[in-house]
């Protein structure tokens, strides 16, 4: 198996210094992360475990923007049980603070409290669940409590009005301290949130799901989210078992990833456990990883 990250990836977007942060692991069932996708094809690229787990990462990025330090959602944070820990592989503990995630922050140079915007691609607890905190005495208080949080309105409504199907992914205490505060941003559509950085809508994984795009100096940055989670999401039809429209998701990769490769975008991948950063390629039949980032 290879190594796995560092904490800290750092680059630069035209003039825009940006870190990706690995807030922790993550091992799902490959079968779930491949969808329609045979075992046989998908263990070429990725080793189970044991369980038919396999390592995941779960990145968060970190934009050094002129007009606000803005944090890429923020993994899943320290409320959940050892119990719920195991049943996904998570592991997240910080070794200084009280997430990896708190520690990535600081590692780049930073505290909590002067990061002022967060952007969820969604509310899933791999997602959102660092947007709150569980402090000694109990209580659930926000991670960032000088920050703004955006999300769009649609996965807002999704996430609090679930089913039996998409229950298991939305906890209340991920978002209910940030809204009781009046720190939640709803918007709708693509919007430009600062100079050059806007959220674009990405459906499929789920409805309202959006990625993040940062422009600087003619170069863009894309944080993809779970429309391509990881490198090996990059074939079209390679599309997690989770999504809730799948054929959605397939639309949402054609465009964005026929963009990303036009453009020569930087990629983000949220929950490759290897791959932090990187650009498509394609070879006539498919996308793929490009050999040099
Ligand atoms: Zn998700």
């Amino acid at each position: 198996m290879t190594a796995p990250l560092p904490l800290l990836e750092s680059r630069t977007v035209g003039r825009v210094r940006v870190h990706a942060i690995q807030a922790g692991g993550q091992q799902l069932d490959g079968g779930a992360m491949f969808g329609v996708v045979p075992k046989t094809l998908w263990e070429r690229r990725l080793t189970a475990d044991a369980k038919n787990r396999i390592p995941m990462g779960m990145r968060c990025l970190l934009i050094e923007h002129d007009d606000a330090l803005v944090l890429l959602d923020t993994g899943s944070g320290n409320k959940e049980t050892q119990k719920f820990h195991d049943i996904y592989g998570i592991e997240n503990a910080g070794a200084h603070g009280r997430t990896a995630l708190e520690d990535g922050i600081r590692a780049a140079g930073f505290t909590p409290e002067q990061v002022t915007l967060v952007v969820n691609t969604h509310l899933h607890f791999d997602h959102a669940g660092g947007n709150t905190w569980r402090a000694p005495t109990g209580e659930v208080l926000p991670s960032f409590p000088n920050a703004r949080y955006v999300v769009q309105k649609g996965e807002f409504e999704w996430a609090t009005h679930t089913n039996e199907r998409t229950a298991a992914s939305y906890f209340e205490a991920n978002w209910a301290s940030i809204a009781a505060a009046g720190r939640l941003d709803l918007v709708e559509g693509e919007v430009e949130l600062l100079a050059g950085l806007s959220v674009r809508p990405s459906p499929g994984h789920t409805p309202y799901h959006q990625s993040v795009l940062l422009r600087s100096g003619g170069e863009t940055c894309c944080f993809l989210g779970d429309v391509v989670p990881t490198q090996h999401h990059l074939p079209l039809p390679w599309i997690m078992g989770y999504d809730v429209e799948p054929l959605v998701t397939l639309e949402s990769k054609r465009a964005l990833l026929a963009e990303a490769l036009g453009g020569d975008w930087l990629l983000v991948f949220e929950h490759d456990a290897h791959v932090g950063f990187g650009r498509a390629a394609h070879d006539g039949k498919s996308y793929g990883l490009a050999s040099a980032p």
